[in-house]
Formats: C-alpha cells, sequence, structure tokens
C-alpha cells in the first residue's frame, strides 16, 4: 500500500495573542458585559454581543469560527466538555508561549518577553532551510518581539514585525497606502501595531507573493485586556474573526491555494477568571496556562467542537510540519502530532 500524500501545501498560522477559551466558547461574559462599572456602553454591547442562548452568542462574538470552522474543522479546547488544551511552558507569557508555538519546545531558558534572539530553530527555520520553502514563508506580526522569537537574523525569515514598512510596494499600492497609515495612528499599546494594519499587509502579501506559509500575529486582545476594555477586547476579537473569515474565502476562491491551504489558529496563553483575573495572566494567575485552538484544511476531517482528550501547543510545529509532508526534527525534543487533524 502506498503512502498517501497530503493535500495540504499551503500552511496559514494565525495567532490571537491572550484570546480566552471562555470567550472563544461562552461567548461574552455577562458578569462583565451587563455592569455598567466595567463597560460604559452597555446598551450598545448588550445588542452586539449578548443572547441568552450560548450557541447564539458565542456566533455573534465569532460568526466565521461558529459557522466555517464549525461546520467544516475542528476546534479544541472546550474544558467544560472535557477537551483540554494547555501550554506546557512553565511561564503562561507571551515570548514563552510563542517560541513553544513555533519551535514545539517549552524552553524554561526563555522567562522573559526581553529574551532577545531565540537560540531555538523554530518549525518555519527548519522548513526554510529546505529548497521547496525557502523564501516563500512570511510573517506578519503586531508585536515587535517577534524578530527575536523567531530570530530573524539566523532564520533568514521574512518577518515583518510592528512598524515596519512593506518594501518594494508600489507607489498607488494598498501596501503603500499601509505603509504611511500605520505610523500616522495613535500608538496605544507602544510597540504594537495595530491589527488591521498587519492583517492587511499580510494579505496584500498573500495575494502578490503567493507564500506557502503565512503566519499573521494579533496582539490587540491581549492589551485590551491588561487594559480592562472589555467591549474593545470583544471588539478586537469580532474584527479578527472577519479576518479569518475574508481570509479564508480569498483562498477558496484562488486555484493556487483552494482546497491546498489548512488554516491553524490558537493563542500564546489564556487569562485568569473574575474580572481582576481576566485582566492577568503568568503563574500568579490561575487557569492562564489554558489555550486553545481551531483548525481548517483538506485533511483535517469536520469535527466541529472537539468533547474530549488533553492537547498541548508544543504540538503545533510538528503538525504543521506533517501537514505539510516533513517530519520536523530539531536540537529539542518537540511536541507530537495532532493526529486528529492531520486525519488519522
Ligand atoms: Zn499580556
Amino acid at each position: 500500500m502506498g503512502q498517501t500524500k497530503n493535500k495540504t501545501e499551503n500552511v496559514i498560522l494565525v495567532t490571537i495573542d491572550g484570546f480566552r477559551w471562555q470567550e472563544l466558547f461562552n461567548g461574552a461574559d455577562s458578569s462583565f458585559l451587563h455592569n455598567k462599572k466595567l463597560v460604559e456602553n452597555t446598551a450598545k454591547y448588550n445588542k452586539r454581543y449578548w443572547n441568552d442562548n450560548l450557541i447564539e452568542r458565542r456566533k455573534a462574538l465569532l460568526p466565521f469560527i461558529w459557522g466555517t470552522v464549525k461546520e467544516k474543522g475542528q476546534i479544541y479546547g472546550n474544558r467544560t466538555l472535557g477537551c483540554f488544551v494547555n501550554v506546557k511552558n512553565p511561564y503562561w507569557f507571551s515570548y514563552p508561549g510563542y517560541n513553544e508555538i513555533l519551535t514545539g519546545f517549552a524552553d524554561v531558558r526563555i522567562n522573559s518577553n526581553e529574551f532577545g534572539p531565540n537560540p531555538n530553530t523554530s518549525v518555519f527555520e527548519a522548513l526554510n532551510k529546505s529548497n521547496e520553502f525557502n523564501g516563500r514563508i512570511a510573517t506578519f506580526t503586531s508585536w515587535d518581539a517577534f524578530n527575536d522569537i523567531l530570530n530573524e537574523k539566523r532564520s533568514g525569515l521574512k518577518v515583518n514585525a510592528a512598524f515596519e514598512n512593506m518594501e518594494g510596494s508600489r507607489s498607488d499600492s494598498k501596501l503603500a497606502l499601509l505603509n504611511e497609515m500605520q505610523t500616522k495612528l495613535p500608538d496605544i499599546f507602544d510597540g504594537v501595531r495595530l491589527d488591521a494594519i498587519t492583517f492587511n499587509m499580510g494579505f496584500e502579501y498573500l495575494k502578490e507573493k503567493s507564500p506557502r506559509i503565512l503566519y499573521l500575529a494579533f496582539d490587540e486582545t491581549d492589551d485590551f485586556a491588561h487594559g480592562g476594555r472589555y467591549s474593545d477586547y470583544l471588539n478586537s476579537a469580532h474584527y479578527t474573526d472577519d479576518f479569518l473569515k475574508t481570509l479564508w474565502s480569498w483562498v477558496q476562491n484562488n486555484p493556487t491555494y483552494k482546497d491546498k491551504t489548512t488554516l491553524l489558529i490558537t493563542c500564546d496563553h489564556g487569562r485568569g477568571e473574575g474580572f481582576e483575573g481576566w485582566k492577568s495572566h503568568g503563574t500568579e494567575t490561575a487557569h492562564s496556562n489554558e489555550t486553545w485552538f481551531a483548525v481548517i484544511g483538506p485533511d483535517t476531517p469536520a469535527m466541529g467542537e472537539v468533547s474530549k482528550g488533553q492537547y498541548y501547543n508544543n504540538q503545533y510545529a510538528k503538525t504543521m510540519a506533517a501537514l505539510l509532508g516533513f517530519d520536523y526534527k530539531t536540537e529539542n525534543p518537540v511536541g507530537a502530532t495532532i493526529d486528529s487533524v492531520l486525519g488519522k
């Protein structure tokens, strides 16, 4: 019997920084949304995001995930149903979290967001060494730490982080407009580009250059949560879901990508419970090691909301490589593939 080749030729990875499984699976939290001390315009946001029916409520917040992805893909991490996703790293914040996602190795040495250049090889760096993927991997991130997290200097990966311009764009192109706009918007999170700019730059790049691997790293959900701005946190999750819808409908209408592309969506860490807990994460904040992920693609059987199992963020790297037909190994022990994503 011959080995069946996967249908996946391209992978798109999306991370939504510190977006909780609680809102993903339950929608807006009424104890926040209905508290006038916490949400200024409760009537407006109640109308937009509240529904007494949980299924309708989460769909109001994330219509693409609870529409297309639920119908045709897989969604993991609903702890209420007995499906658990966690980070393996012992820190529960961003750089250790992204290192784990991208290298498949929860490195205890990486204990700070200012760690500097990552000593570990990411799955993208490993693939970039192959003839097939060399120069065909692109990363667009809102947070400026990704130049170090992906060790741009050593890896040779194309990493467009925070306020970097997209070089080589025509003066009348959308990319030129995005270059122009990104430094003329309020820098409200200090060193973080707004996600709409990151998305549109990445999306334009996808359309123009046809990368085999695209990574979009969004940030706003985490920063709005730290600032206690619940309505902004919900709005950001909601329009990020719309970015995903735009991206996926383009992919599925483009012959280069249609039915040959897998989209994986996840987060770098969770958050605590209660309003004060939600504002924070890290080892002092219980439950902030709890995460989730969702997948849609030609090799991933439609299972919808997965109701059992224990998964870890260190498994995505090897799983993405396996989807592309590669066995990802590095100097470090990496997490195993998620076989249900691969249809095994
Ligand atoms: Zn944070």
